[in-house]
Formats: structure tokens, C-alpha cells, sequence
């Protein structure tokens, strides 16, 4: 495979094979309506994403009252311009600011609606994106909103105890908890900052209590109940009695027994309770809020003076554009969560006289998944299209090889079944003369061809097909084209590969085309599941993705968006691929946009030095293997000389595909 555009020439052409599309529209009728409607963007995108007239897509934006809406393409330029090619990570902070923001008033408008007595403190959940820059914006921005941090991990503790600047902001400490985890909460109370502990097991308690009276500090204190909701979509097992995570109810008075002795009892302030993530059914998060309430209740009764209300995450994004149940999806709001939320409390509180909670939640894949996308270009196409085939075939073809011909000539509405059975039968024939040496490579790859022209043909005449049979069903899928992309699923889109996750993905220009091809994609890993076969088109989950033939001489640039959350740190070194470069753009109210931060990503020294090689000791290795080389004449100084340059260059270099 030769891995450049330039390479490719058969992909120019006008769109004369339309054969794969659901609808055949005529390519001069199609506008930016019909790409926006096709890839869903304006379902998933939340407002953040459209497509521009110019075939652009767009971020848009409305900044101090004006809507701005600035094309991909034009950051993605800037960005070459500043070195930084693809594939990149782009962060947009207004967009991650905006989702804070929502995410906050949606809380407070319901709670002002309700006449809720307590405030919303938001916290983010550092696990789903630990990069500083995202970690210092969310604190920066979320300052005004008292919006704080979960973390579930001392290292994750000490990003948040960097972060918090302001006393009405919490930290939520979720995770197991050893005693020097403990005493850094502890002195943090003590500075005036409003650390929680959550018990994920009753063993954790005297950890706790033996530090406080060590240092004369006393904990706020948390119970982690499992719910015995069970919810929909893929983390369905954070929930219910199997759940890893949680007290279960015995152990939950044991904890209450245990504080009671110690005489710790007014420590005890919050109920945590996390159904698990993206949950696609707001009926689910109905029934957990109930839930929840029952053991708030539970422990007023029992004593403790409790205040906190800490819902977890859960709340869902919608991936697929699709608002459904299905998992990638959601069937509500965020509005309609916040009232949900808030109307639930109060409801089951206020006939008992108890003074509504704060409520926590902690949303993490909602508030920073539409802030990142990434972004890679084409390298290469595979198309699955016949080669040149002759009008006539000349007197002397072999007969498997003019029966071919036959089927595909006469080939129509009526008959289409029996020529799919021929043409495969003509075609294995064949290949197994071949194998027996009776055939020549010529004649093989003539039957092949004509085989494939005739599939070609009978899947252009299946949308017209009351019923396929269901051997033809995939018809469209194997005659689908291969779209190289230049990034690594397992480096940054791992959960495509770990848990089959939708995420929307669609060409970033020439949207006033229709795109005539079917692909799927595969990545630059020497990996068989270096591929993306699943997406969301016209809000329906296909094999493959519609996308434009490509250009020669021009950039053809694909966005998977809604990467913010999980797939920065998750990601893996597979084939020795590494971090992408990655920029932060902030868009001002003209619709310019400045480039706030940027990272080359890893160099291949970098990747070389992870799995314990030493560059510089690389460098000597190769050196000698050259000087050995100069020693036995095969090569002179001066061209030892431009070898090592090259190796040095390389090792310094970007590891996806550069191009000249
Ligand atoms: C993972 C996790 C979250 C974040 O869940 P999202 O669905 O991303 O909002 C919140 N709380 C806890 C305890 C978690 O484990």
C-alpha cells in the first residue's frame, strides 16, 4: 500500500457509482441540509456543531450575545501553519466552558422552579480527563459555580488539592483509601477546603478515625450505598447487589454502629450513591434519586445529621444523535435531568419535614466529551471495485471466464439471485483450478474481476429488492471501500475497540458534495481490529460510513467528535503509536480563535523510551553497526554520515505518518 493521496487515481471520477447509498439522490440536488441530516450532526452536536454553506463543518458559538461559527478546516490550517499536523486533538475551551455552565444553571433554574432550599455543587470526575489544561480550565471557569472535584485516587486527590481555590467548592474522595491518602484530606479540611471521604467499605472507617485523632482533624464523612436499581446501557453492573463498588445495607449499619461507639455520628454527611455511566433512561435515574432518598432518610432517622446528596454520574451523552434508549443514546435532557433530580428530592423529603440536601452530581463524559475532537487525515483508499473489464472478450477466454461474462450482461431484477449463485460458482471454480496449477494468474484475476463487478451490480439493484436474501445482506458492507486514516484506534479511541462505542464521525469538509463512496475505516496499526465499522448515519447504526471519493493533491480530513471524555488517558501504545499532538483553541466574538495551548505529541524516542530503551544508547548502537559497514567498504564516511542524519531525524519525529 503506498500511503500517500497522490497515489490514488481511480478516486477522481465522477460519481458514477452511487450503488451502496440507501437513497440514490442526484449528486446536483445535494446541499449541506442533506450532509448535516445524513451524519446527525445537528443531534449529537449539542449546538456546538453545524455545517456551513461553504460545505464547512463548523464550531459554533454564541459569545457575548453574537453567534459566531468558525470552520474546522480553518483551525486545522492554523494548525499546519504552527507545525502541528495531523492527527491532532482539538480542544475548544468555550465549548467546555458553555457545558459547565449549562450544566449549572440547568441545576439552578430547576431548583429556583422547585422552591429547592439548597444549593447544586457540581464536581468533576478527574478520572474522565486528567490533562492538566482541561483539569485548570474546568477549576478556572468552574470557580463561579463553586463547581469542584471528584477524585478517586491520591493522585488524583493532589491534582484536585492544586485546583480548589475557593472554600464552597467540595472534593469528593471516592476509592479505596490508605492513611496517607487520608491525612492529605484531613490537612486539606484543615486549610479550610471542603473535603468529603466516601466509604467504599466499612474497613476504610478506622483508617480514618485513627488518622483524624492522630492529627486532631475531623473528617467529613460519605457512604457509598449500592443501588439495587438496575439500569440500562453498558454500565448496568455498577449497580445492584453484584456491584464491585458500595456498602451493601448491613454493612451500611454496621458503618452507623461503628460511629455511633466512637461517638463520630455528626461526621456522617453525605450519602453517595452512582448508578453508572451514561445511562441512556431518565426512568432509571427516576428510580435511583428514589432510591437514594430512602437511605438519606434512613440515616437522618438514624441519627446523623447528614446535608449532602451526592447523585454520582450517570447523566448520558447522546453519541448517536438518536435520543433513544439504545446505549449510546439517551431519551432526555439535561433540563429535563436537573428537574427530574430536583423534583424527586423534594418530593420524597417535604412530607417527612427534612431539609432538603445539597445536591452533588458528578458529571463527567456530559461536561467534557464535546470539547475535544479528533481529527486525521486520509492517507490511502482501498476501493473494492472491479478492474478494467474488456467489451468483448476475446475467442479464446477460458469458458469458466465467458460464463462469467454471460451473468454479468444479463444480469437484472429477475435473475439477480441465480447470477449471485453462478458468478460465485464460476469464480470458486476457478480459484480452484488455480490452486491445482491449471490455471494462470491472468485468467484468476479475470474471474475475479468480472465476479465482483457482478456483486457490484446486484447491490445496486438490492434497495429496489422487496426482500434480500440474507446471504446479500452484507453485499454492501464487503464491497465497501477502506479509508486509511493516519491516527491509532487503540491510542485514541480506545473504547471503539474495548466496548463498541459509537462515536459521531464524519468528513470535515466538502459537505456540499454528496459523498458518493461506502467505507469503513482503518487505522495505521498492523492490527486486524485497527477498524471502524460501526456508525451512526441518518440516526441508524450502519457497517459503513458515507464519505467523499478523494481528490488528488488535497486533504481529505475525518473528525470523530465527543472525544473529551475517557479516551485521552485510556488509550494505549499499541504498534508503539503514541500521543497525537493536541491543541487548545479559544474563539472570540468576531470568530477568531487563538491558539491557547499546544503539544507536540510523542516522538518516537518518546514511545522508545516508555517500553525502556535509551535514545541516546539507540544512537550508539546504530552508529557502530554504520562504522562496521564504512570498515567493510560497503559504505563511504559521507554516506555514513547522511544514514545517520536519517536515523536521527526519525527517531526525533512524529510517530503517525508525516507527510513530505
Ligand atoms: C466514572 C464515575 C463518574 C463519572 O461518570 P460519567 O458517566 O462520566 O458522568 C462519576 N462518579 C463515579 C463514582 C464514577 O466512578
Amino acid at each position: 500500500m503506498n500511503m500517500t493521496a497522490s497515489s490514488t487515481q481511480t478516486h477522481n471520477k465522477p460519481a458514477d457509482n452511487i450503488a451502496f447509498t440507501d437513497d440514490v439522490i442526484n449528486s446536483e440536488s445535494w446541499s449541506v441540509e442533506d450532509s448535516a441530516q445524513l451524519y446527525g450532526v445537528r443531534n449529537w452536536g449539542a449546538g456546538f456543531f453545524d455545517v456551513a454553506e461553504s460545505g464547512d463543518v463548523v464550531v459554533t458559538l454564541t459569545i457575548n450575545g453574537k453567534n459566531v461559527a468558525v470552520p474546522l478546516a480553518d483551525i486545522v490550517t492554523g494548525m499546519a501553519e504552527r507545525g502541528l499536523h495531523m492527527p491532532a486533538v482539538l480542544r475548544i475551551e468555550n465549548v467546555l466552558d458553555q457545558r459547565i455552565k449549562q450544566l449549572n444553571d440547568a441545576f439552578n433554574n430547576a431548583i429556583k422552579a422547585a422552591h429547592y432550599q439548597a444549593p447544586y455543587r457540581g464536581v468533576f470526575p478527574i478520572k474522565v480527563n486528567q490533562q492538566c489544561h482541561v483539569i485548570e480550565e474546568i477549576a478556572d471557569f468552574g470557580r463561579a459555580y463553586h463547581h469542584g472535584f471528584e477524585a478517586g485516587s491520591k493522585a488524583e486527590l493532589i491534582i484536585a488539592l492544586t485546583q480548589i481555590k475557593d472554600h464552597r467548592s467540595l472534593i469528593i474522595c471516592n476509592g479505596y483509601k490508605d492513611s496517607e491518602f487520608v491525612e492529605l484530606g484531613l490537612y486539606a479540611r484543615d486549610m479550610g477546603i471542603n473535603c468529603v471521604f466516601v466509604l467504599e467499605t466499612v474497613s476504610e472507617l478506622p483508617i480514618i478515625l485513627s488518622a483524624s485523632e492522630r492529627l486532631g482533624i475531623e473528617p467529613v464523612l460519605g457512604v457509598r450505598i449500592k443501588s439495587t436499581v438496575v439500569v440500562d446501557g453498558h454500565w448496568n453492573k455498577d449497580s445492584g447487589d453484584r456491584s464491585i463498588f458500595g456498602l451493601s445495607t448491613s454493612a451500611l449499619v454496621d458503618v452507623v454502629e461503628q460511629l455511633k461507639a466512637a461517638d463520630k455520628m455528626h461526621c456522617l454527611q453525605l450519602l453517595h450513591c452512582h448508578l453508572g455511566s451514561q445511562i441512556p433512561n431518565i426512568r432509571n435515574i427516576r428510580s435511583g434519586v428514589l432510591e437514594a432518598c430512602q437511605f438519606y432518610v434512613g440515616l437522618i432517622d438514624e441519627g446523623a445529621p447528614m446535608g449532602y446528596l451526592d447523585l454520582g454520574g450517570g447523566l448520558a451523552v447522546d453519541y448517536e444523535g438518536s435520543n433513544s434508549t439504545s446505549c449510546h443514546s439517551m431519551n432526555y435532557q439535561l433540563d429535563e435531568y436537573c428537574v427530574n433530580i430536583v423534583e424527586t428530592i423534594a418530593d420524597c423529603l417535604d412530607p417527612l419535614d427534612i431539609e432538603h440536601p445539597v445536591i452533588v452530581t458528578e458529571s463527567g463524559r456530559a461536561t467534557v466529551a464535546y470539547s475535544s475532537m479528533l481529527l486525521f487525515n486520509v492517507l490511502d483508499v482501498r476501493d473494492h471495485k472491479p478492474g478494467p473489464l474488456p467489451d468483448v472478450l476475446p475467442e479464446d477466454s477460458h469458458e469458466l471466464i465467458k460464463n462469467l461474462m454471460i451473468c454479468l450482461k444479463s444480469l437484472s431484477l429477475k435473475n439477480f439471485q441465480e447470477c449471485y449463485n453462478d458468478a460465485l460458482y464460476y469464480r470458486d471454480e476457478m480459484r480452484e483450478l488455480f490452486r491445482r496449477g491449471q490455471s494462470s494468474l491472468r485468467n484468476r484475476a479475470m474471474a475475479e474481476n468480472i465476479c465482483l463487478a457482478v456483486l457490484e451490480k446486484i447491490a445496486a439493484l438490492l434497495p429496489q429488492v422487496d426482500r434480500v436474501p440474507p446471504e446479500m445482506a452484507n453485499l454492501p458492507e464487503l464491497l465497501s471501500d477502506i479509508y486509511y486514516g493516519n491516527f491509532s484506534l487503540f491510542q485514541s479511541l480506545p473504547d471503539i475497540w474495548a466496548i463498541d462505542q459509537i462515536l459521531p464521525i464524519m468528513p470535515i469538509q466538502r459537505l456540499n458534495e454528496q459523498p458518493t463512496r461506502e467505507a469503513i475505516l482503518a487505522d495505521i496499526t498492523c492490527d486486524c481490529d485497527g477498524k471502524i465499522d460501526k456508525f451512526s448515519i441518518n440516526q441508524q447504526i450502519r457497517s459503513t460510513l458515507p464519505l467523499h471519493p478523494l481528490i488528488d493533491g488535497e486533504d481529505y480530513n475525518i473528525g470523530v467528535f465527543l472525544v473529551g471524555a475517557y479516551q485521552e488517558t485510556l488509550g494505549d501504545l499499541h504498534n508503539l503509536f503514541g500521543d497525537t499532538n493536541v491543541v487548545s483553541v479559544r474563539i472570540d466574538e468576531n470568530g477568531d480563535f487563538e491558539f491557547i495551548h499546544e503539544f507536540q505529541g510523542d516522538s518516537i524516542a518518546d514511545v522508545l523510551s516508555y517500553v525502556e530503551y535509551e535514545p541516546k544508547r539507540l544512537l550508539e548502537q546504530f552508529r557502530r553497526t554504520a562504522e562496521q559497514a564504512v570498515k567493510e567498504k560497503r559504505i563511504t564516511v559521507a554516506k555514513r554520515q547522511k544514514i545517520l542524519k536519517a536515523f536521527k531525524d526519525s527517531l526525533l519525529g512524529y510517530t503517525y505518518f508525516e507527510h513530505e
